[in-house]
């Protein structure tokens, strides 16, 4: 508990707006104890403001630092002052000066506060000094870790991350289930160009990095072995190895798990022909065809002229069968939307469904032109057609497209295709339409080559085994055939389970060429996991973070809903049922305070209390019609926060009857939060939390949903208060959509300024 608080408005950001001196005045006479040293500076994030408040440190006049002014996302680390200061930011330029918006609809003139303005960053003033009023220092919770890293999986992936993690001087084991290394990529008759000039395709060179990995004194290489389990938590796992039958416990810090892909049963390729007609055949086993020296015809042996490649099997094709399962996976998601965990279970199958198919993606389309050239190499005089309705060609791989394009015996149309028919000698006739040449064509080709579907092993097997409440698999993407699941968008290789990192074709279809960049990405991060556990630091994605949810288990009904909802796995139970938190598993989310009805949970720095408190510093009138409403904004801070701020930063402007609380995530809020609110006037309470559903980006994975799932008690509570339950809402941003948040907040303060005050006002 921070005792003497030193509290700092910075004038140049406030920009002549605010009454600053009014405001000092305001935390003299209310926080006359708590904060001996009030302060103004021209501009505090400068050499001399920060002297400053060192100053006040070091003479031990204060313990903890208020800082008002810019936003905590500007100058974080400028206002640092060491691990046993603490430090709040109270927002005044973005989310008060910024946004404000007289109701008059007149234009703030410098010089003159309005009243309305001033109580706004009254208010936030005292917030920040209550949050830090009831805030500790946290300390961190570190562990003695293993400076090792288990690499599962050598192929290219794999050999690329071990390769990594050793170079920087880490150990590392290597566990292959075959007895060879190389996996996928030593099938393989060549790659697309990994390097300049990115114009032809070249042989992998899978032997040179498998010779680099035996070779390293760092990494001990395990052929013919399968892990057996995982137990343990980031920094200090034991995974159990059957190598070539007998069991090995191996230590380590942290796992890359980069097993691969296997090929989708072709079964579903049935109506493109495969199966039926001999010479159409998956890109997969042209690959190997390249690779044994010779592209042949199944039915007569004969060099094909004219080979077709696809780089989808488009929608009018998708298989019954996927098609039905693909509506039982949606409708799934769809229950799981409401009740995750009692969605019912179906015998769907992850292999039932070739979704990354229906469309072209880089990885189909690489390939296709890759084959192409095979054709001209293998086959003189041989022509190869590829057919695509979207060619996919990121970044640098535009080179390698121009080289194809050039090459007078490759042939690329845009088209959809129709059907696929026998055309008599083991010729084939592909049906296509909306091609560049006409609406309907049909083509006569020797071959015919399908895109080959991956799918991730772990669709197959949990692989990694583990010894956890939640179950020895990763979770995983039902909707996208067992993909790991992770936010695509902002950390790709991180799984569900803190210090497990998928890299390459496990983690989704990729070329070499990206798997090269993934696998070296998920080894900085196994790296990154092994050494903030040493420090007693969360991972990601508040990286650096010290506090850890600590449990007063006296309070402890074991209801259990901690355990359940912690979407990282990191909490264990007794046998009582006690939560048994694993702090290094742990993603300081605070899903777990936000579900706990007992309020067992806290963090040093983040807890029922201090946030609690610091709402009810938003002084609520009595009167709303002299007043106003009051309505509070409880803001994720990865997404929902930034876009406030960014909206603020373009000129958007909001109401002025709303506060902001940043949350960690809105499944930390607890509901008390909520009722309090209400029961003390408050006219409104609105969650501004990320997507979820199929498509979420919640940082936490399901923080969002669960708040949503959630709202269900709140509306019971309010109305148990006899409360209307449209005072509490909850939506979703996604931090671009900072254009259209302003609207949203007025949206929904117009509505409950429509609904009345609050009937609690004035209690
Ligand atoms: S819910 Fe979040 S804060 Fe709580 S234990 Fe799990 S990861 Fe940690
Ligand atoms: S949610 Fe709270 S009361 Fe329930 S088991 Fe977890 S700590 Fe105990």
């Amino acid at each position: 508990m921070a005792d003497k608080i030193g509290v700092y408005f910075d004038e140049s950001s406030l920009g002549g707006v605010l009454d600053i001196q009014k405001l000092c005045e305001g935390v003299q006479k209310k926080w006359s104890d708590l904060c001996p040293v009030v302060k103004i500076h021209p501009r505090l994030a400068s050499d001399d403001g920060r002297a400053m408040i060192q100053k006040d440190i070091d003479a031990g006049l204060i313990e903890a630092v208020c800082i008002c002014g810019t936003s905590p996302r500007v100058e974080w680390d400028f206002y640092k002052f060491g691990e046993g200061v603490l430090v709040e930011r109270v927002n005044l330029r973005e989310q008060c000066v910024l946004c404000y918006a007289d109701p008059s609809g007149e234009k703030v003139q410098p010089g003159q506060t309005p009243e309305l303005l001033h109580k706004m960053a009254n208010d936030y003033v005292n917030m920040g000094v209550v949050k830090l009023q009831k805030a500790n220092i946290p300390a961190g919770d570190s562990v003695e870790v293993v400076k090792r890293v288990l690499v599962i999986g050598g192929g290219w992936a794999g050999l690329t991350a071990a390769k990594n993690v050793a170079s920087v001087g880490y150990d590392v084991t290597l566990v292959e289930k075959k007895d060879v290394l190389g996996g996928a990529a030593a099938t393989m008759y060549k790659t697309i160009p990994l390097s300049y000039p990115y114009d032809a395709a070249h042989p992998t060179g899978v032997e040179k990095k498998i010779a680099e990995v035996t070779g390293n004194d760092k990494i001990e290489v395990l052929l013919s072995s399968e892990v057996v389990s995982i137990a343990g938590a980031p920094g200090n796992y034991e995974a159990t190895v059957s190598v070539g039958g007998d069991e090995r416990v191996i230590p380590c810090g942290s796992v890359v798990l980069a097993t691969g892909w296997v090929p989708q049963d072709t079964a579903v390729l049935k109506p493109l022909g495969y199966g039926k007609l001999k010479n159409v055949v998956t890109s997969r086993e042209f690959e190997a065809m390249a690779k044994a020296g010779a592209i042949v015809r199944k039915s007569d042996g004969a060099k094909p002229q004219k080979v077709m490649f696809l780089l989808g099997v488009g929608d009018k094709l998708i298989p019954q069968e996927a098609k039905e399962a693909e509506a039982k996976a949606a409708a799934l998601a769809a229950a799981a939307n409401k009740e995750v965990d009692d969605a019912p279970k179906t015998n769907f199958s992850k292999q039932d469904t070739c979704k990354h198919l229906y469309y072209s993606s880089e990885l189909t389309s690489v390939t296709a032109l890759k084959q192409a050239n095979y054709v001209r190499e293998f086959i003189p005089g041989g022509v190869a057609m590829v057919v695509y309705e979207h060619m996919m060609v990121p970044g640098i791989n535009e080179l390698y497209y121009k080289a194809a394009q050039n090459d007078p015996s490759v042939m690329m149309t845009k088209g959809v295709i129709n059907d696929v028919r026998d055309g008599g000698d083991g010729d084939i006739v592909v049906v296509l339409e909306d091609t560049l040449l006409g609406s309907k064509i049909e083509v006569e080709v020797d071959m015919l080559v399908l895109p080959t579907a991956l799918v991730p092993t772990t669709a197959l097997d949990p692989i990694l085994k583990l010894k956890y409440r939640q179950g020895p698999a990763m979770p995983d993407l039902e909707l996208f055939s067992g993909y790991a699941d992770s936010n695509y968008i902002c950390f790709p290789y991180e799984t569900r389970r803190t210090g497990i990192y998928a890299a390459g074709t496990v983690r989704q279809p990729m070329t070499l060429s990206t798997t090269e960049t993934d696998a070296a990405g998920a080894a900085l991060k196994a790296i990154q996991c092994l050494e903030s556990a040493n420090r007693g630091m969360a991972v990601h994605p508040r990286s650096g973070d010290l506090s850890y949810p600590r449990f007063n288990l006296v309070r402890c009904t074991q209801c259990k809903r901690c355990t359940e909802e912690c979407p990282f796995g990191a909490l264990d139970e007794d046998e009582k049922g006690n939560p048994m938190p694993n702090t290094s598993r742990c993603r300081r989310c605070g899903t777990c305070m936000g579900a706990c009805p007992e309020r067992v949970i806290f963090f040093d720095n983040y807890n029922v209390d201090q946030i609690g408190s610091a709402i009810k510093q938003v002084e609520v009138p009595d009167d709303m019609a002299v007043g106003g409403p009051r309505m509070l904004i409880l803001a994720c801070e990865n997404d929902a926060y930034p876009a406030l701020d960014m909206a603020a930063l373009r000129g958007k402007k909001w109401s002025p009857y709303v506060r902001i609380v940043p949350v960690r995530c809105l499944g930390s809020v607890n509901t008390i939060w909520i009722a309090d609110a209400m029961s003390k006037g408050t006219d409104g309470c609105l969650l501004l939390g990320c997507k979820y559903g199929e498509d979420y980006q919640c940082h936490f994975v399901k923080g969002s949903e669960l708040c949503n799932r959630r709202m269900a008690n709140i509306g019971e509570t309010l109305g148990k208060l006899g409360i209307e339950t449209e005072r509490v809402q909850q939506m979703q941003v996604a931090i671009d959509e900072y254009d259209k948040v302003p609207g949203m907040i007025d949206e929904f303060v117009d509505a409950i300024t429509k609904l009345g005050p609050n009937p609690f006002k004035g209690y």
